[in-house]
């Protein structure tokens, strides 16, 4: 065994093989797996191992053809040939006209990765599966791709791939401990040794927390016990002719796919499980837990009436282990927050088909810092905090009750609520409130214009358009009040402060006190890394000079690793995270003034308080931060207030709005307004895909620093030029928004994808965010939007149609 090496991956299932296998490509060789047991012991050497295409985003959907070619190259390699049934095609199907609208949108959105799925009706469905019945079907999504592997087999071929390019596998090598050293190296200590290294990866499946604790870190991740079965041959299937394809059934939650001449039958039950909550036997090593199909006859039923086949079909086997679930479905790849050198790939509940995609995405994360998709999806910061092992089980059991039944736009599903609340959340609640829920945090949507409103779950607008035009209309017209919480601030202090915040934006920082900057901070790749307003707090009893470092609510974890990361030894800089401290309340609309000087004393004239400055102050006799800044297009008032003052600020704020027509408002209006001043949000518009040029932010860019991070790869991506620009488009649609991933066509060819769109109420337009190709991103360009399964005109528009001239925000 070596004794040092570049890095460690941790668990021999299909996380850590493909992981192996990546970094070696990736042309990292000096790397090493250790495993406890055999390779595959954990969850992978039992996994139905149905490998799909189906994703609900582009990063999903792109990692998941990677895994599909690379299988494919596996299986055709005459040295070491796997099976794999690819090819076998899939269907999801659907019973209601929503569910189908969802797959219209998904498979426009998949073909700008190239991926081509199908919608198809009923019959079709039954043509493509002859087992099926058409009863309560109104079709599906075809998915032309999905197929099956064999699991040990395509995790013995990763490692033998891997230490054939250098790497080594260790196998009964069980780790212990995990030391960190004062320059952020690690040793891992195993039962046959220790292991020197640069970086660790936490690949353990559901032995996840174990290894997790060993450097004293807790993930989001809980396993739930998940069974399929295996029947007797089915003599339609010996007769058809062909493999059946796989069935995805969002209607009664199962999944089914061929195996040999009969079916293998997998269930997400209501009635479901958690495993290993209170620790695992350190013998649960190529185990199974023990049959309970009388746990799954909830949609047994269901299964069984879609094909009546099964009647008359014995089942001779039934499979039942555990399958690790985070909060979000979704799994954790990537850096662990507030470690060094430290990362994981857990969390894998589809993890045979997605592992050689992840694995991808991770090695290069590890060897080049960034993956050529943007990660946010997967990434295991986007969680800050909230989530203990309580939150995550029950989340994990929601989603393992809903796995086919995706999430549709403005749905908010009830577990593990609240979890992060402030002061005004009950307030806003007697109010009316709806509230969304924001990295864990409730945030205001609307305010509904009754108890029982419960707008439709659809693609298309909803009930509440029109509660948020009338949000919307009174912001414009009097003024509105909105809290903005759990809003990521760091407070930042010392005589580098300004120096550091130089190098990390790729802009202007202002440095004068009292005023307030916006900036974007790029990665060494000269790619949109983090965007964040810069607030220059003069010294005051309440503090030294200081600034206040603002940006998107899940951003805490990520900003603050990548802050750290950058500050030097020798620099006075200190960053202190004041998100769970104060919480921001948004006065938007032309009156909004008048109400400010009518509880808070001093002059807020424009002259005396223009547009993007900041100062402290109190509002009624509670302590505020003031800053002047706008996301509405507004006049508008971002009243930063510490938790404990919250209420009073906002009875103060009330009662002096009260003569002015003040109403609340919600994130659906603020997502509305800020399409039309073509403002753009992280992680949907801003996306380590795109440099700032492609993204429009070249006033934000000052190429004539001397330095700051990410220079030199945009000096050299200036001179390759643009591969996408972001456009604003007018959408001839009137009757639902863009949605993000949607493919623009010229000529069946697919020119460019959303990243966001929404109703703009003000301007009377549907309105929307899109990266196309140069040379489609001429004002007055027409294009096609692939819309829900329809071609509609789309036309690029000057970006941030309403009061181009800024008029209203510097009133
Ligand atoms: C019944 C069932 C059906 C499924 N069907 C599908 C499907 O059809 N398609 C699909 O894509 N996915 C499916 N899955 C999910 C999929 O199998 C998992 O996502 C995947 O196998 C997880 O792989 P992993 O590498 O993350 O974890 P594991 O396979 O559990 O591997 C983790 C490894 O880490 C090792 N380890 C743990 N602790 C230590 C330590 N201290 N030191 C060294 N090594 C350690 C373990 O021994 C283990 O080998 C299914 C899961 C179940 C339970």
């Amino acid at each position: 065994m070596k004794s040092r090496t570049k890095v460690v991956v941790i668990g021999g299932g299909i996380a850590g093989c493909s992981t192996l296998y990546h970094l070696t490509q990736e042309g990292w060789t000096d790397v090493v797996l250790v495993e406890r047991n055999e390779l595959t012991s954990g969850t992978t050497w039992h996994s139905a191992a149905q490998v799909t295409n189906f994703g609900m985003n582009q990063t999903m959907v792109g990692l998941k053809t990677h895994s599909i070619n690379l299988y494919q190259e596996l299986a055709c390699d005459p040295d070491y040939p796997i099976n794999y049934h690819h090819g076998d095609g899939g269907i999801r199907l659907a019973n209601t006209e929503a569910q189908m609208q969802g797959y219209r949108h998904f498979a426009s959105m998949a073909r700008g990765m190239d991926v081509h799925f199908e919608v198809i009706d009923a019959a079709e469905c039954a043509q493509r599966h002859p087992l099926i019945s058409t009863s309560n079907l109104i079709g599906g999504l075809w998915d032309p791709l999905d197929g099956d592997i064999d699991p040990a087999q395509l995790c013995q071929a990763l490692a033998r791939r891997a230490r054939k390019a250098g790497a080594e596998v260790y196998r009964n090598t069980p780790v212990t401990a995990l030391s960190q050293h004062k320059d952020d190296t690690w040793t891992v200590h195993t039962e046959h040794g220790d292991i020197d290294c640069d970086i660790v990866v936490n690949a353990c499946g559901y032995r996840v927390n174990e290894v997790g604790a060993m450097m004293n870190v807790h993930h989001p991740v809980s396993s739930m016990e998940h069974q399929y079965f295996l029947t007797e041959e089915i003599s339609e299937i010996k007769e058809a002719g062909h493999r059946m394809p796989l069935l995805r059934c969002p209607i009664s939650d199962y999944y089914c796919r061929q195996e040999k001449n009969g079916l293998l039958i997998g269930f997400y039950e209501q009635n479901c499980k958690t495993w290993g909550m209170d620790g695992i036997d350190p013998n649960f090593v190529n185990a199974l837990c023990p049959d309970d199909l009388d746990r799954v006859t909830d949609v047994l039923e269901g299964a069984f009436e879609r094909m009546p086949a099964l009647m008359k079909t014995g089942i001779h086997t039934v499979v039942n282990g555990p399958i690790t679930y985070t909060i979000d479905g979704a799994p954790l790849v990537g850096p662990i927050p507030g470690k060094r050198n430290a990362f994981c790939i857990i969390g894998l509940r589809a993890g045979i088909g997605e592992g050689g995609g992840h694995g991808w995405l991770l090695a290069q994360q590890i060897v080049h810092g960034e993956a050529c998709y943007d990660t946010w999806c997967i990434d295991p910061r986007r969680f800050t905090g909230h989530t203990n092992v309580e939150l995550t089980a029950l989340k994990a059991i929601e989603d393992y009750q809903n796995e086919f039944r995706f999430h549709f736009p403005h749905e908010h599903r009830p577990a593990a609520r609240p979890a992060k609340t402030t002061p005004l959340t009950p307030i806003l609640a007697a109010e009316g409130a709806e509230f969304t829920v924001v990295n864990g945090w409730e945030r205001m949507e609307y305010v509904k214009p009754a108890p029982d409103f419960h707008p439709s779950l659809s693609f298309h607008f909803d009930e509440t358009f029109d509660v948020v035009a009338s949000e919307v209309a009174n912001v414009q017209n009097n003024v509105g009040l909105c809290e903005v919480n759990g809003f990521n601030r760091f407070e930042i202090t010392g005589a580098d402060t300004h120096d550091f915040l130089d190098r990390m934006f790729c802009g202007h920082v202002t440095r004068k006190p009292g005023k307030v900057g916006l900036g974007y901070l790029l990665n060494d790749m000269g790619m949109i890394k983090g965007e964040a307003t810069i607030a220059n707090i003069p010294a005051s009893y309440r503090g030294d000079d200081r600034v206040w470092y603002g940006s998107a609510a899940a951003a805490e974890f990520h900003d603050m690793d990548w802050l750290h990361q950058h500050m030097r030894d020798d620099e006075d800089v200190h960053i202190k995270s004041l998100t769970n401290d104060q919480t921001i309340l948004v006065m938007a609309g032309p009156k909004a003034r008048e109400v400010l000087t009518a509880c808070s004393r001093g002059d807020w004239s424009a002259a005396a308080f223009p547009w993007l400055s900041v100062r402290e102050c109190f509002i009624g006799f509670s302590p505020a931060t003031v800053m002047s800044v706008s996301f509405s297009g507004e006049l508008a008032y971002e009243i930063h207030v510490p938790n404990a003052s919250l209420y009073a600020v906002y009875l103060a704020l009330r009662e002096a709005g009260a003569a002015h027509g003040m109403k609340l408002f919600g994130s659906r209006a603020v997502e509305s307004m800020r399409m039309e001043k073509g403002f753009l949000h992280w992680k949907a518009d801003l996306l380590t895909e795109f440099d700032p040029f492609e993204t429009g932010l070249s006033r934000f860019v000052k190429m004539d620093k001397p330095n700051f991070v990410g220079k030199s790869a945009l000096e050299e991506r200036l001179k390759a030029g643009s591969h996408k620009k972001l456009v604003s488009l007018k959408i001839d649609c009137t009757h639902a928004p863009a949605y993000a991933g949607a493919s623009l066509m010229e000529d069946k060819e697919v020119i460019g994808s959303i990243s966001s769109g929404d109703w703009g109420h003000r301007v009377g337009l549907n309105l929307a965010y899109a990266f196309v190709n140069p040379d489609k991103s001429e004002i007055g360009t027409v294009m096609a939007l692939d819309h829900l399964g329809d071609m509609v005109r789309a036309e690029v528009i000057a970006t941030g149609p309403y009061d181009p001239s800024y008029e209203r925000i510097r009133a």
